[in-house]
């Protein structure tokens, strides 16, 4: 059987856009839910205080569990705060309405930007994957996704002002790469809630074809009521309706994202044997 992850380690990817409702959330549930279906271990972190991830897997959110909040502030391990989910090979650090807080009580803690990557430092190997869902800011939480990954994965929708705050977190990610994490690299640009069948969709993704280049991801995700559904049932959009055109472009995505870098599913492996 192909190692998990070809055995190249952990690949942590960290889901961002500082614009509110463009798909982060659902593109972190459902990634990380599609890449584990293939058999790939997924660990999954809430890093915004909103804490919709948590909530979108059934978890409670104002919970007196552990969570990412004391993860960052150095309460717990990371081994005491992961909790496996309903979705085989998927775990979580959930979130917490605590972190609303954190950014301010992280500025006097030692080695702010780096809180989240070491904290993660002992865990890492076991996962293959690592996707971090991100609040809609360039805050010290993002600062921290952004220190502790490998990539950027930009959910976007096709609009015309879709590139408008694009430049900002192209700088943040220089600066990040300057001073930081030298190799945080942008993965890719993901379409979402995408209709392929206007005029400006159409316009708009070629400007950005232009603009990202080999960077635009093929995988559109489109519009689907199924997407928007699958959280308030608690459950990723493969569980709740795994034949839905919002489950397959999310499987689409793993399988495009696990081809870029070179790794392989050990679902495929085994359906091929
Ligand atoms: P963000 O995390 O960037 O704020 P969300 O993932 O929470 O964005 O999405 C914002 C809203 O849009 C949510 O209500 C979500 O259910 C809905 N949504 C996201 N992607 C889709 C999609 N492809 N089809 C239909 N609804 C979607
Ligand atoms: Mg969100």
């Amino acid at each position: 059987a192909a190692e998990a992850g070809g055995g190249k380690g952990s690949k942590v990817l960290a889901v961002v856009n500082q614009k509110g409702g463009v798909g982060k959330t659902t593109t972190a549930i459902n990634l990380a839910a599609a890449l584990a279906l293939e058999g790939l271990k997924t660990l999954l972190i809430d890093c915004d205080p909103q804490a919709n991830t948590t909530g979108g897997l059934g978890f409670a959110r104002d919970d007196e569990r552990s969570s990412i909040y004391d993860l960052l502030m150095g309460h717990a391990p990371a081994e005491k705060i992961i909790v496996p989910t309903e979705v085989e090979n998927l775990s979580l650090v959930p979130g917490s309405k605590n972190l609303i807080g954190a950014n301010i009580e992280l500025v006097a803690q030692d080695r702010r930007e780096y809180r989240l990557r070491d904290a993660l430092e002992p865990v890492r190997a076991q996962f293959p994957f690592i996707i971090l869902d991100c609040p809609p800011a360039l805050d010290l939480l993002t600062l921290n996704s952004l220190v502790a990954a490998d990539g950027l994965l930009v959910p976007m929708q096709a609009e015309y002002f879709a590139l408008e705050g694009i430049s900002e977190l192209m700088s943040t990610l220089d600066r990040v790469t300057q001073s930081f994490n030298p190799k945080l690299a942008l993965e890719g640009v993901l379409l979402t809630m995408y209709d392929d069948r206007t005029n400006l969709s159409q316009q708009v993704t070629e400007n950005l074809k232009g603009f990202f280049t080999d960077k635009l991801l093929k995988t559109t995700i489109p519009r689907n009521i199924r997407l928007a559904e699958a959280p308030s049932h608690g459950k990723p959009v493969s569980l709740y309706d795994g034949k839905s055109r919002g489950a397959e472009a999310y499987r689409e995505l793993a399988m495009e994202l696990l081809e870029r870098n070179g790794m392989k599913s050990p679902e495929e492996e085994r359906r091929k044997a």
